[in-house]
């Protein structure tokens, strides 16, 4: 009997394996069409600084509207797309977007903000991604130090030594980098100290928890302390109360973005946002309303 049901959960096991295979592959396969329908876009999350309140620029959000299941969230589709060779072509198509929207910002007299995207780790470690941010550079004349790389922890810890190198080469040539998602990925203090990095972004987890639980405070306190004696900076996200920027404020962290400073906005309506909320440069927030 036991070994029967022991063939079962396999086989059962091995079925929902199967299927998952599929999914994937009709994902991929919607992910392509999606991409050639120009049904891809941004949503763009304000970044500030804390203490002055001012812009510093914007997280590109990955949004695909999706003519059925209408708005499929990047949670969903970007863990399962991340193991397929699809990625890489989406994920050029988005570092391409941000140098578009770069450009923008210095056309309507911006030109001081920065982007932010995600790489997914498939990416990180092509070979080809320094030599295109490269041409990029070139091309458009652009500041490297536009635009910043979020990597996460995840990724960081895959291959430390591989992964610290390349993060070293793109901070030589100017870019920013930044660690996402920090405190959910394993990495430890020993990498930590050796991390070239210029940001270091708190997960929305302890962000979260700060305002009920002591111990996720004192966890934010010590990660900007260290982080900060470590010459690097601070960036919390997800901050959704008040409360929450007064406490940063107070800890000294740098730099902030959450739905209470402002939601993701969409890329069609960004100038028209930034003009009614951002002034001499400093974002108002909260939104009436919100
Ligand atoms: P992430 O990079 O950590 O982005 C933050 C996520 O938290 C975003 O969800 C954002 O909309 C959401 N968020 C921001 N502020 C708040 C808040 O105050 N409260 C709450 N509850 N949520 C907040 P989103 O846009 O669904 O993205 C999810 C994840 O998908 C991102 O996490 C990132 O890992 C990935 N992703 C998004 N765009 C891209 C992309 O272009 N490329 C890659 N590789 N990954 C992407
Ligand atoms: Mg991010
Ligand atoms: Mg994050
Ligand atoms: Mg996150």
């Amino acid at each position: 009997q036991a070994k029967s049901l022991g063939g079962n959960s396999y086989q059962i096991f091995d079925e929902s394996m199967s299927q998952r295979a599929i999914d994937k592959v009709a994902l991929e396969d919607e992910a392509r069409g999606a991409l050639v329908n120009d049904n891809f876009s941004f949503a763009l999350q304000p970044q500030i600084e804390l203490d002055t309140g001012k812009l510093v620029g914007f997280e590109a959000l990955l949004r695909w509207e999706h003519p059925e299941r209408g708005f499929v969230s990047p949670g969903y589709f970007i863990p399962i797309l991340e193991s397929t060779e699809f990625m890489l072509t989406l994920g050029y198509w988005c570092i391409e977007s941000a140098f578009k929207l770069l450009k923008k910002f210095n056309t309507y007299g911006y030109p001081n903000l920065k982007i932010a995207i995600n790489l997914a780790g498939i990416q990180f470690l092509d070979p080809d991604l320094i030599p295109y941010l490269e041409e990029k550079i070139k091309d458009t004349k652009l500041k490297p130090e536009l635009l910043e790389l979020e990597l996460t922890e995840r990724t960081l810890v895959s291959d430390v030594e591989k992964t610290t190198a390349i993060m070293q080469q793109l901070i030589d040539k100017g870019f920013i980098i930044s660690i996402d998602d920090f405190g959910t990925g394993y990495s430890s203090l020993s990498y930590l100290k050796r991390m070239p990095a210029h940001y270091i972004k708190i997960d929305q987890a302890f962000i979260d928890g700060m305002v009920n639980n002591d111990a996720d405070k004192q966890i934010v306190n010590s990660t900007v302390a260290m982080v900060q004696n470590l010459n690097m900076q601070v960036i919390a996200e997800g901050i959704e109360q008040q409360i929450q920027v007064d406490m940063l404020k107070d800890i000294g962290c740098d730099m902030a973005q959450g739905y209470f400073i402002a939601r993701p906005i969409p890329e069609a309506i960004l100038f028209d946002e930034l003009e009614k909320y951002c002034s001499d440069g400093i974002w108002q927030y909260p939104k009436p309303g919100n």
